[in-house]
Parts: structure tokens; C-alpha cells; sequence
């Protein structure tokens, strides 16, 4: 079985290829041009997939040294997503698919990074718990197999890459700010200031007083000493990293108690942060959890992980029609 998956679900243009579930190639182009909004403009976003597609699809062909006559299927990321982002990427994958007479496969990007956590061995075993934290999602999903997995807890407000993302804001650091909170953090105390841990019900999340209440801690001491922020930065990132990773792995240890299931896995572009993934596998010591976590390239938005979910439905004979619509929002 030989698979081109596409990823155009927001900002970044991916393509993979896997070849009997083995992900040989992986190619992303990352866009520039959102750095000055401080956020991701769509319209902006879905011009620069349509002149990065055909290079990037090109190029994950020829390291995977696969030509297109030898595939056996396309697969995109249908849902959810910008939807003009995703357009791009669906009208791309049909025409291919039609071209080359071969099926399609529309693959849900959540579902998708849950599961690469299945590209590369240790993989975990049936059924795990896999806490997805991205720039727009914090869910618990539990998993039954492959295609069956069902969200148990999510976020009531922002997601855990949004409180990253806005805290960094707050602090003035440039767009995205999560991957910049971690390098600063690695060099801070995150005991040196006490943010707040919200009690939200059962295993869902929230995120927006924990924004707040660093907005008034930063106005408060700016106010004392307009250079706080800049005298204190390590510190002040460290000890949000804390409180945010602390937020998520607490809901992760109720839903582990309350299903009784010990394998627990990581994804999204959060798992990528080193105190997460620190922190994981410290709790894992503790509860007697076997973990996972995607290598570094799989946790942000790829399509070796719409590889590798569409792998599955191929075995499943799961397919779209040329008729499938991609939607900015949809369940599992
Ligand atoms: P979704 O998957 O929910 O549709 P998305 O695809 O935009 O959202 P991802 O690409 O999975 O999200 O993740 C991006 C988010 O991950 C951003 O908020 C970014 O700041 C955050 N992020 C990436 N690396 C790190 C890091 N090292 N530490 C903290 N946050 C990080
Ligand atoms: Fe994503």
C-alpha cells in the first residue's frame, strides 16, 4: 500500500508518504507571512498553500523515491480546520485521486494526531488515553481502536496552545508564542510565581481565568517596575508552563483513575512542549502509566499523521467519494 497524504487543515502545507505503514517521507512548508498579524490570516493562509502544494507534494514523492503512477490512494485532511485552507487541499487530493484513477481518503485532523503516536514503536496498546493539545483543541480522547475513539473531556473556552499562545502575547513575545514560552522557561523557576489552578468539573479544561489572572499579575508588577517583565522572564514563563502542564496532567490523572487505563499518550502542537513532555513521564513514574509521546516532527500540524490514520482506513476500506466536502468544524 502506497499512501500521499496532504495537510492544509490551517497555516502549514504537509506532505507524506508512507508506504505499508511506514511513514518515508515528510515534508512541510511552514508560512512566514502570518508573523506580522500575530495570527494566522486565513485568506493569506489558503494563497500560500496553492503555491506550496504542488512543490511540497513533489518533494515528498521524490525522497520517498515513489512515483505517482505506484500509488494506491490520496489521502487529505477534511475536517476541521480554516475552510479555505482546507479547500486547497481536498481540490488538490480530488484532482490527483481522479487523475491517477485511484481512491481517496478524507481524514479528521484530530483523529489524526492522536494517532501519530502510531508512526513510530513503542505504540500503545488498546485501549489508551490520549490528551490532544493544539493551537485550537484540549481533549481527553479514549481509544478503543484505530477509527473508534471518543472525546471524554475538553476545554469550555481556550485551548491549551491559546493559553500559551496568549500568554506569550501578553508578555510580547512575537507569534506563535508557545514554542518561545518553552525555550524561556527552560532557563526559569517555575516555583517563583503561583498561578491558579481553576476547578472545573469532570475532565474538562478551561483556561481563560489562568489569562486573566497573568494579565493583572503582569499589570500590576509592571506598574511597581516597568521593566519586570524583562528582569523576570525566565521565571514568569517557567511558572505559567507550570500551572498550564500542571492543568492538563491533573485531568489526565482523573481520567486514568476514573477508566482505569494506563496507557497514556500525548499529541498536538503542545506535546511538543519540553515540560509537558518532562512532566508526563514524571507522572507516569508515579501512577505506573506507560507513556507516549510522537517524536518532535509529528506532535505540530503533519501529514505523516493523516498517513498514517488514512493507512488505517485503506485496511478499512474506509473512502470518500469525489463529492467529499471538507468542514471547518466536525466530531470524530
Ligand atoms: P488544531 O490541531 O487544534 O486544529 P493547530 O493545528 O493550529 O490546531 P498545532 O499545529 O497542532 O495546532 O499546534 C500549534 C500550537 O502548539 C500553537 O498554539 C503553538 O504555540 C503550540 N506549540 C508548539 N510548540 C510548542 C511548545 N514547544 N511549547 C508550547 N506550545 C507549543
Ligand atoms: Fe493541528
Amino acid at each position: 500500500v502506497k499512501i500521499l497524504a496532504i495537510e492544509s487543515s490551517c497555516d502549514d502545507t504537509g506532505a507524506a508518504v508512507l508506504v505499508d505503514g511506514k511513514i518515508l517521507s515528510n515534508q512541510i512548508a511552514n508560512q512566514k507571512v502570518h508573523e506580522e498579524y500575530g495570527g494566522v490570516v486565513p485568506e493569506l493562509a489558503s494563497r500560500a498553500h496553492q503555491e506550496n502544494i504542488v512543490p511540497v507534494v513533489d518533494i515528498a514523492l521524490q525522497k520517498a523515491g515513489v512515483k505517482k503512477e505506484e500509488l494506491s490512494a490520496i489521502a487529505f485532511t477534511q475536517s476541521p480546520g480554516l475552510i479555505g485552507s482546507l479547500l486547497v487541499g481536498s481540490c488538490f487530493a480530488k484532482s490527483m485521486a481522479m487523475a491517477l484513477n485511484i481512491p481517496l481518503i478524507g481524514v479528521h485532523h484530530m483523529q489524526a494526531h492522536v494517532l501519530a503516536n502510531f508512526i513510530d514503536d513503542p505504540k500503545p496498546d488498546f485501549p489508551f488515553l490520549c490528551l490532544t493539545v493544539s493551537g485550537g483543541h484540549t481533549q481527553i480522547v479514549l481509544c478503543e481502536s484505530p477509527l473508534k475513539m471518543r472525546v471524554i473531556g475538553e476545554t469550555l473556552d481556550d485551548a491549551a496552545g491559546e493559553a500559551f499562545d496568549k500568554s506569550a502575547k501578553l508578555l510580547g513575545l512575537p507569534y506563535p508564542g508557545g514554542p518561545l514560552i518553552d525555550k524561556y522557561a527552560k532557563e526559569g523557576d517555575p516555583t517563583r510565581f503561583k498561578f491558579p489552578e481553576p476547578k472545573i468539573p469532570e475532565l474538562n479544561f478551561s483556561f481563560s481565568g489562568l489569562k486573566t489572572a497573568i494579565l493583572y499579575f503582569l499589570q500590576e508588577n509592571q506598574q511597581q517596575d516597568p521593566q519586570f517583565i524583562e528582569k523576570n522572564l525566565a521565571d514568569i514563563c517557567a511558572s505559567i508552563q507550570h500551572r498550564i502542564v500542571s492543568i492538563l496532567l491533573n485531568k489526565v490523572v482523573k481520567a486514568a483513575e476514573e477508566t482505569g487505563i494506563r496507557d497514556i499518550a500525548i499529541a498536538g502542537g503542545v506535546s511538543a512542549n519540553s515540560g509537558l513532555r518532562t512532566a508526563l513521564e514524571a507522572y507516569g513514574q508515579k501512577y505506573h502509566w506507560r507513556t507516549f509521546i510522537p517524536k518532535f516532527e509529528y506532535c505540530t500540524d503533519n501529514a505523516g499523521m493523516i498517513a498514517i490514520t488514512a493507512y488505517y482506513k485503506y485496511l478499512a476500506g474506509e473512502f470518500a467519494g469525489l463529492d467529499a466536502v471538507p468542514t471547518a468544524r466536525a466530531a470524530f
